[in-house]
């Protein structure tokens, strides 16, 4: 399948250098991104017969451009439930529409999923970027959920990830222990400043990350948040 990119104008802390919208094919739009109007006269030009846009997740810089496009093209919506109601297609796990399987990854938000090709490319949205680290915010984001879905990826062993955000990675497996690896360190950091008498996320992430650009210092607070509902549910569930 021919894979082609346009990222979307709209860097961020979250973001990076844009929401990446790929173009599968002459049909299919993956991730159309934030409804912003250069961005879907550029999809368009490049994709003059979209029939199909899927969607990995309803954030705000992944699916509302699929209503004009939509309204445009005639393409119909593929997504998880609880995107945009304009979905004529809700994706269930382990199904193939068009040769991409869904895999349900909840973690980032519940209603996630990924999509794979059979020549093993993933599609990942924002459960894996190509840089950095996905944000994990509760409760719609669920740390435990998140490492869960990681290792289902990872099980499926993919060759190369196309994430929604930064650059495509061909050491799939290496970037996905890499994640998985990066959380339970990060979980064993929270276990050991709560064992060093921190209580309070602010407390947590004042040991973990002493130098924290102060902009960064709620969204991490949140990420310590997940963490220690992870631990909880595991707790509970003992
Ligand atoms: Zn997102």
């Amino acid at each position: 399948m021919n894979i082609r990119s346009i990222t979307a104008p709209n860097p961020g802390p979250f973001t990076l250098d844009g929401t990446r919208t790929y173009l599968l094919g002459d049909s299919i739009i993956l991730d159309p991104g934030p409804a912003i109007e250069s961005h879907i006269d550029a999809i368009l030009a490049e994709m003059p017969r979209v029939r199909s846009i899927f969607i990995t997740h309803r954030h705000g810089d992944h699916a509302p451009a699929a209503l004009p496009l939509k309204e445009r093209s005639g393409a119909q919506i593929i997504a998880p439930p609880g995107v945009l109601d304009a979905t004529d297609r809700i994706v269930s796990d382990g199904e193939v529409i068009e040769g991409l399987e869904v895999i349900a990854t909840p973690g980032h938000t519940a209603e996630h999923v990924c999509y794979l090709t059979s020549a093993g490319d993933l599609f990942t949205g924002d459960t894996i970027l190509g840089s950095g680290t996905t944000t994990i915010f509760p409760p719609d984001g669920n740390m435990r959920d998140y490492i869960a879905s990681l290792r289902r990826l990872r099980a499926r062993e993919p060759k190369r990830i196309w994430p929604a955000h930064g650059p495509t990675r061909d050491d799939a497996l290496a970037l996905i222990d890499e994640y998985i690896a990066h959380r339970l360190q990060r979980e064993q950091q929270v276990i050991a400043a709560m064992a060093g008498g921190a209580r309070t996320p602010a407390d947590i992430r004042r040991v973990i990350y002493p130098d924290l650009d102060p902009r960064l210092e709620r969204a991490a607070e949140i990420q310590i948040t997940a963490h220690l509902e992870k631990l909880r549910e595991e707790e509970s569930s003992k």
